[in-house]
């Protein structure tokens, strides 16, 4: 076990308290974990995600046994156990956003509405419902969060995967984000998405800006 376990657990607390002050979650609805080395640290089950301490964060090992801390993991430890397995996340993030929530009732995938949309894998898709907690609904979200670092869980909320903390935060803040405008516009009309080639040229952008040429000629 990693000598810096208690930092790891304070670090998931304080993501938990972020989500909490940023209004994504609500009360008890959402988890945090990260993963060091084969331990995961998670947030406990009925934990009120914005009071979160140490204290509240418990430790696992990859084969979902508790090691450390007072309180029994959240109900949805086998999907963030899931994703863990099946990828090189670091952190995830689970929240009941009502953004995200809403989309899932009216739309099978969010769609590229925006270029920042690239940073969660392109297209994010729906989930279709199945109870929290459950083997398939964890299975539903490993399988489609395989090439990609967000998922929405209809008629439940959103899921997010990151290197780290920060960058499962910011994927959950701009799933939120972009589900908003979806459904903002679409109270207007059908909304229109991004063609491959425009996601390609924007992609093009970002590696010529990074390394002085672009992906279109770095793949000739
Ligand atoms: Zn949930």
């Amino acid at each position: 076990m990693p000598a810096d376990v208690d930092e790891l657990r304070e670090s998931v607390a304080e993501a938990a308290r972020k989500l909490g002050r940023r209004g994504l979650v609500l009360g008890t609805a959402g988890n945090v974990s990260a993963r060091v080395g084969d331990v995961v640290a998670v947030t406990a089950t009925g934990l009120v995600l914005a009071d979160a301490t140490i204290e509240d964060v418990t430790l696992v090992g990859m084969d979902g046994v508790v090691s450390a801390g007072a309180h029994e993991p959240t109900s949805e430890l086998g999907l963030h156990l899931g994703i863990y397995e099946a990828s090189d996340a670091r952190a995830v993030v689970h929240t009941h956003s009502s953004a995200a929530v809403a989309l899932s009732l009216v739309t099978d995938e969010l769609p590229p509405v925006h270029y920042a949309q690239l940073a969660l894998g392109g297209t994010v898709p729906v989930v279709p419902f199945a109870p929290f907690g459950t083997g398939e609904l964890a299975r539903s979200v490993v399988a489609a969060i395989a090439s990609k670092s967000a998922v929405i869980m209809a008629h439940h909320g959103s899921v997010a995967s990151g290197h780290d903390l920060a960058s499962a935060l910011s994927n959950t803040e701009l799933l939120e984000w972009l589900c908003g405008i979806y459904l903002s516009a679409a109270s207007v009309a059908r909304p229109r998405a991004l063609t491959d080639a425009q996601l390609a040229a924007t992609l093009d952008e970002v590696v010529r800006r990074a390394y002085g040429t672009a992906a279109s000629v770095r793949r000739d």
